[in-house]
C-alpha cells in the first residue's frame, strides 16, 4: 500500500465529485473517512489508495490521482464496503464509474492486463450476448502477448469440461450489441486505451450460428 506523496502538487477539478455522484448513483460527498470501508476491504494489500482514500482524493477533485491510481482496477466488487458503511454508501459502484471513466479517457496504464481483460469479456458479449470463455481468453492472450500464462489452468478447466469449445448465444444477442456499441462507439477513437480486436459481424444483424447451431440467435 502507498500513502499519498507529501508535498506533491496535483490539479483539483471541482466538478468531479459531482460528476462521479451522478454517474455512480451514490453521494460521495456523503463520506464522512471513518474507515469502515478500508477496514473491511479484502483486496487493500494490492491497491495503492486505500478506498476511503478514494473516496477523499475524489470529494477533493483529485481526477489523475484517482483514475491513474491501481485501485479501481483491483476492487474485486466483493461488496464489502457497501454492507460496512455507515452512510449507506455502495463503493463499488463508484469504484466502477471510476473504471468507466479511466476506461473512457483511455487511462489504463496502471493496469493494463485488466483493462485488456475487460476490454476482451466486452468483445465476447457484444458478439454472442453472453461470455465464451474459451474465445474470451484467446482475445486476452493477443492483446496482453502473454501467451503461455495460465495454460496449465486452461487445460485443468478443459479437463474438468468447465471450457466449452463451442460458443453459445442468447436470444436478442444483437440487441445486447447495439446497446454495447452505443457506449463504446462514443467520438474517441479508441475508448479504452487498449487494442481493438476487429470483429467481422455487421453492428445490425443477428450473428450467425456457428457449426452445430442453428441459424440466427440459440437459447
Ligand atoms: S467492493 Fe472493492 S473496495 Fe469494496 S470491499 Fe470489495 S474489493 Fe474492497
Ligand atoms: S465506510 Fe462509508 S463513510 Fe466510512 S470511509 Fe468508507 S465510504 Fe466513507
Amino acid at each position: 500500500m502507498r500513502l499519498l506523496e507529501k508535498d506533491k502538487t496535483i490539479e483539483s477539478e471541482p466538478d468531479f465529485v459531482e460528476h462521479i455522484s451522478e454517474i455512480s448513483g451514490e453521494d460521495v460527498r456523503q463520506c464522512y473517512q471513518c474507515g469502515k470501508c478500508l477496514a473491511g476491504c479484502p483486496m487493500v494489500e494490492e491497491m495503492d489508495l486505500t478506498p476511503s482514500q478514494v473516496m477523499r482524493a475524489v470529494q477533493a477533485g483529485l481526477k489523475d490521482l484517482v483514475l491513474d491510481s491501481h485501485t479501481i482496477w483491483c476492487c474485486a466488487g466483493c461488496e464489502t464496503c457497501a454492507a460496512r458503511c455507515p452512510k449507506g454508501i455502495d463503493l463499488c459502484h463508484v469504484m466502477k464509474a471510476l473504471t468507466s471513466e479511466a476506461f473512457a479517457e483511455g487511462r489504463t496504464q496502471s493496469a493494463p492486463d485488466i483493462a485488456a481483460f475487460h476490454r476482451s469479456f466486452l468483445d465476447t458479449v457484444s458478439v454472442l450476448g453472453r461470455n465464451y470463455e474459451l474465445g474470451m481468453m484467446g482475445l486476452l492472450k493477443l492483446r496482453t502477448r502473454n501467451l503461455l500464462q495460465d495454460v496449465a489452468l486452461g487445460m485443468k478447466l478443459f479437463a474438468r469440461g468447465k471450457l466449452n469449445l463451442i460458443p453459445e448465444y442468447i436470444k436478442g444477442n444483437a440487441e445486447v450489441r447495439r446497446m454495447i456499441r452505443q457506449v463504446l462507439d462514443q467520438p474517441r477513437p479508441d475508448r479504452t486505451g487498449v487494442s481493438p480486436v476487429t470483429t467481422t459481424h455487421e453492428d445490425a444483424g443477428e450473428t450467425p450460428a456457428p457449426p452445430g447451431h442453428g441459424a440466427g440467435e440459440a437459447r
